[in-house]
C-alpha cells in the first residue's frame, strides 16, 4: 500500500515537473526572429535599492516601485520588449 502511494507520488511529481518545463515561457521575437525561452529583465540594481533604503526611506520606496514597474520580459538575443508568447 505504501509503495503504491510512493509510486503514485513519484509519477505525479514527474508529471508536474514536465508541465513546468514545457510551460517555460516560450516566445517568438518579431524583431530578430528568435524562438525559445524568454528572458526576464529588471531595470536598476539591488545594490542601489539597498543603499537608498538604508539612507533614505522615501527614495528607496520610489526606487523599488520603479524597479517593479520596469520588470518585463524580452528577447534574450536582442532585448526586444514586445515578444509574442507561444
Ligand atoms: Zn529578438
Amino acid at each position: 500500500m505504501k509503495e503504491k502511494i510512493k509510486k503514485f507520488m513519484n509519477k505525479d511529481m514527474k508529471r508536474s515537473f514536465k508541465l513546468q518545463k514545457s510551460n517555460k515561457n516560450q516566445i517568438k521575437c518579431p524583431n530578430c526572429g528568435y524562438e525559445g525561452i524568454v528572458k526576464k529583465y529588471i531595470k536598476g540594481s539591488v545594490g542601489i535599492e539597498i543603499v537608498l533604503w538604508l539612507f533614505a526611506l522615501l527614495p528607496g520606496f520610489i526606487y523599488s516601485i520603479w524597479r517593479l514597474n520596469s520588470r518585463h520580459e524580452g528577447c534574450p538575443r536582442c532585448g526586444y520588449e514586445y515578444v509574442v508568447k507561444k
